[in-house]
């Protein structure tokens, strides 16, 4: 598979150069030159595969023979070996539930599949790669245990501190080895611009071959169609197939569905459930996309305000509006809709959500109510344990925490601070 720049003014490149690149040298992102089908006889008898078989068969073509068949399937079972569980909610509304992997975050699938990848495709290159990445919370949890102990690559990640949360934190700082945490004596635009200016130091980059592990890598992208496939494969109706709500800020997991879907994958209808900085809902009805900046939410992970993976929703429509607007809807939460969201679904069902799953779910009960006979899935992307001061207010119920996260709680923070200026960055990577 060849991947080309959605700016068009870069050339061809293959899996190999786009997930150790990133970006494209023109700033577009990398999307796949055709979307694979996947063979209606496969999706049809969905039930009598694992996970793994599944996705193999989801990724390969994507692949092709850059990775050999042995080697992508230890990968790609690597990724998964983590429960993903639909679970019934109420009559018509399931949770898809991504937050059993290690750092309780859908985004752990993408952090490990790239992880695995990058450490692949550099191993017996002279030079180590460094892997760097600037998080407001949870990329840089799933990136540091996606990346720990993989040989080759060393990961810098920049966090502002104490302005994430104590899980969180840990999560970035207790696991040394290859991991660095940088705690920035400053906010998260901090760090994420003393990273954008490390890519584009000269000097730096002669000396270090740096690269980004953020959400528009193809392979942190492409990966994440797999447990919208183990979805359907739980879904018990084939016959009517769900309506999928996705919690959204960058759009890069609902971007991954619609990509799934277009691959042969049954979906009645998307819906991008955004917090206020919802910028979708006006382009669905002007086709004019306006970017925001971002205002804080309870649900800090979607305070987007211009999602950089746009972009891919379109090319996968082919920029044909009509067909884009058939399949896709927008809401937006606000966060006293969020908090009654926990509450209810808390008092009525017996179920914990977390900010962002809360969104996710009202986005979708709103959709059903105006869409009689349809039922569907809501991603919950964190555990409510990753929240707690929110969740436990609303509910007055203490979360437990899972066994894995009371370990790393036990566990010492390192971290290195430095001051929210580009030359202590410098100075710590050219050292
Ligand atoms: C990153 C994140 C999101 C947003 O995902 P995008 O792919 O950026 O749309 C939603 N929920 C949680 C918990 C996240 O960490």
């Amino acid at each position: 598979m060849k991947y080309y720049s959605t700016n068009k003014q870069s050339s061809l490149v293959s899996f190999k150069e786009a997930t150790i690149k990133g970006q494209a040298p023109d700033k577009g992102l990398y999307f796949p030159e055709t979307i694979p089908h996947i063979n209606a006889a496969f999706v049809n008898s969905i039930g009598e595969f694992s996970n793994e078989e599944i996705a193999y068969k989801v990724i390969s073509p994507y692949v092709g023979s850059e990775i050999s068949e042995e080697k992508l399937r230890q990968i790609v079972s690597e990724t998964v070996n983590f429960p993903i569980p639909l679970v019934k909610v109420n009559d018509n509304i399931s949770s898809l539930e991504l937050f059993h992997g290690p750092t309780l975050a859908f985004k752990d699938i993408g952090a490990r599949f790239m992880s695995r990848c990058l450490g692949y495709f550099v191993q017996g290159d002279s030079r180590k790669v460094t892997v760097l990445v600037a998080t407001s919370g949870d990329t840089g949890g799933a990136v540091a245990n996606g990346f720990y102990d993989v040989e080759g690559v060393e990961v810098v990640i920049l966090y502002p501190s104490g302005k994430v949360s104590p899980v969180q934190e840990k999560q970035l700082t207790a696991l040394g080895k290859n991991i660095h945490a940088l705690e920035v004596l400053g906010t998260f635009d901090d760090c994420q611009q003393m990273v954008k200016q490390a890519f584009a130091d000269k000097e730096l980059t002669e000396k270090k071959f740096l690269t980004s592990a953020n959400s528009i890598n193809v392979a942190r992208w492409l990966p994440q169609q797999f447990y919208y496939f183990f979805a359907y494969k739980q879904w018990a109706d084939k016959n009517n197939p769900p309506v999928i709500s996705v919690p959204s800020g960058n759009f890069g997991n609902i971007c991954a569905g619609i990509l799934a879907m277009q691959s042969g994958l049954p979906v009645k209808h998307f819906i991008a459930a955004c917090n206020v900085n919802d910028i979708l809902s006006d382009y669905l009805q002007t086709q004019e996309l306006k970017p925001k900046q971002a205002v804080a939410t309870l649900s800090n992970a979607m305070d987007v305000g211009n999602p950089s993976n746009f972009v891919r929703i379109l090319e996968i429509f082919n920029h044909k509006f009509p067909e884009l607007k058939n399949k896709l809807s927008s809401y937006s939460v606000t966060d006293d809709e969020t908090i009654a969201t926990i509450k209810e679904v808390y008092d009525q069902h017996n179920y914990l959500l977390d900010p962002h799953g809360a969104v996710g779910y009202l986005a979708l009960k709103c959709y059903l109510a105006d869409h009689p006979g349809e039922n569907g899935i809501f991603l919950e992307t964190a555990h409510p344990v990753k929240f707690p001061g929110a969740v436990e207010k609303i509910t007055g119920k203490t979360i437990e925490a899972p066994d894995s996260v009371q370990a790393i709680m036990r566990s010492e923070k390192m971290s290195t601070q430095i001051e929210a200026e580009y030359e202590a960055l410098k100075d710590f990577l050219m050292a």
